[in-house]
């Protein structure tokens, strides 16, 4: 399979600056460069067809070509193309999307904001966290927790809540006020002979402890994916978020979910919050919301919270926070029809069915020289690649195996994403068949061989790279 060395490649790698790329294979490759899609398939420029199995970036969760949205955004297009929702105008896309969330998400959250996109989300809480606190009185209460390896976006306030060095070295980020707690996974983390029940509990009191050091008048919320997906899809350990919330209460801090990922069936429920218990003061979503089909994000918000900065804002004389492409009524308009679809084909039912299948499918693998853990829960899994699994002692980053792995399911038709730590992702489209999941399955397969091969055909001493 040939991706490399076309007209369209070149010019692509002349422009266009690609985030999260190792600078040294993309040059020596470009990127590949795909034309087309339908259904879970995904087709290059040379007509080589991939299943993809990361739903593009977690989120083409109806696939692609779906007719339907299609056709939502082309007639919103010929109805209003566009108009905004500042000065107490609105649009009935708006209106309608903004009902639909109300209904579907937990009874407390009754207002919706929306933005463009996951980081812009996650902005947008920081703000409303930091306004609702001066609106009480209570300018000392801002900072901000959230978790080592989240990931919340990449804008300066979100792209600060993400607690992966990439998104700050040398970005001068994070910024003032943002704190990281403890990554909550049990396999990397725990100590030896910890149950995850033993763990929770550790991770909760480590939290309380920052707290205290802190001031808990200074901390004003924490915020938490309900699954940490690219951070290396982490499934809190059991108990953990029950914990977790009993601290918060304690000291009146807000609990934010970022469900940019888990919204909307990723883990098998609507909401990851309802598979861990989460009672969130505030929510995002994007991502599945369209199932991307264009760039559409909002903040679910607490009446109470709702309530005070609308006052505030009263008294200020405005809200002065919004986008102008905040609800985009064709961005809405295929929102709605997205939820729409989600209903009438029960797609929770259908991840219900396919979900075992992948997560019992990949968990076969779990005896793999190679594998030191699979997880997953609903229809997003990783496996973590160890150098010595007994010990687990993980590869040297230099190795790059994971990405060799991916490297060689690419070149097999399959479209996976190696996340730093020698972590591979799945996260394909919800609408993924039986069929498709044995394929993806025989397609990560012989990929893993192959870097088996690799790995084995090292020199002795493990040092120098084959
Ligand atoms: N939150 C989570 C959990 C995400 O996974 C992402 C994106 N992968 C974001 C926020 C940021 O979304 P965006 O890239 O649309 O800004």
């Amino acid at each position: 399979m040939r991706i490399s060395g076309n007209s369209a490649e070149s010019r692509d790698l002349a422009y266009v600056m690609h985030p999260y790329t190792n600078h040294i294979m993309h040059q020596k490759n470009g990127p590949l460069v795909i034309a087309r899609g339908q259904g879970v398939w995904v087709y290059d420029n040379q007509g080589n067809a991939y299943i993809e199995g990361m739903a593009g970036l977690w989120c083409t969760a109806l696939g692609f070509g779906e007719q339907r949205l299609v056709e939502a955004a082309s007639k919103q297009m010929q109805e209003l193309p566009f108009y905004h929702l500042f000065a107490s105008k609105s649009t009935n896309p708006a209106i309608n999307l903004a009902e639909k969330l109300v209904n579907l998400a937990p009874a407390n959250l009754g207002k919706v904001f929306f933005a463009n996109s996951g980081s812009e989300a996650n902005d947008t809480v920081v703000k409303l966290v930091w306004y609702y606190n001066n609106a009480r009185g209570r300018p000392e209460k801002k900072k901000i927790i959230a978790r080592q390896k989240a990931y919340h976006g990449v804008t300066v306030a979100a792209g600060s809540l993400t607690g992966l060095p990439y998104a700050h070295g040398d970005f001068d980020m994070p910024i003032a006020g943002i704190l990281h707690t403890e990554c909550p996974h049990h396999y990397m983390y725990a100590h030896q002979g910890e149950s995850e029940t033993a763990y929770a509990t550790r991770l909760a009191d480590a939290l309380e402890a920052q707290i205290m050091r802190e001031g808990p008048e200074t901390i004003a919320a924490f915020i938490a994916e309900p699954v940490m997906g690219a951070g290396g899809v982490i499934v809190p350990p059991a108990g953990y978020f029950a914990k977790i919330q009993k601290v918060l209460r304690a000291y009146d801090i807000l609990m934010i979910a970022d469900e940019v990922i888990c919204g909307f069936g990723r883990t098998g429920t609507i909401f990851g919050c309802e598979q861990f218990e989460i009672q969130p003061d505030m929510m995002t979503v994007a991502k599945a919301l369209s199932s991307a089909y264009l760039p559409i994000s909002a903040v679910l918000v607490a009446d109470t919270i709702a309530e005070v900065v609308s006052q505030n804002s009263g008294r200020l004389g405005t809200f002065g926070h919004g986008y102008t492409y905040s609800g985009h009524p064709v961005a809405a308009a295929v929102a709605l029809e997205t939820l729409k679809i989600y209903e009438e084909r029960q797609i929770l039912a259908q991840v219900a069915e396919t979900a075992p299948i992948l997560q019992r499918g990949l968990r076969t693998y779990s005896d793999h020289p190679l594998i030191g853990e699979v997880r997953g829960i609903g229809l997003i899994a990783a496996v973590q690649l160890m150098q010595d699994r007994q010990n687990r002692i993980p590869f040297e980053a230099s190795k790059a195996v994971a990405p060799y792995l991916v490297a060689r399911a690419q070149e097999l038709g399959l479209i996976l994403r190696p996340i730093p730590g020698d972590v591979v992702a799945f996260s394909p489209p919800l609408i993924i068949s039986a069929e498709e999941i044995q394929i993806l399955l025989q397609r990560f397969e012989a990929a893993l061989d192959l870097t088996w091969k690799w790995v084995q055909s090292w020199p002795a001493d493990g040092k120098k790279n084959a």
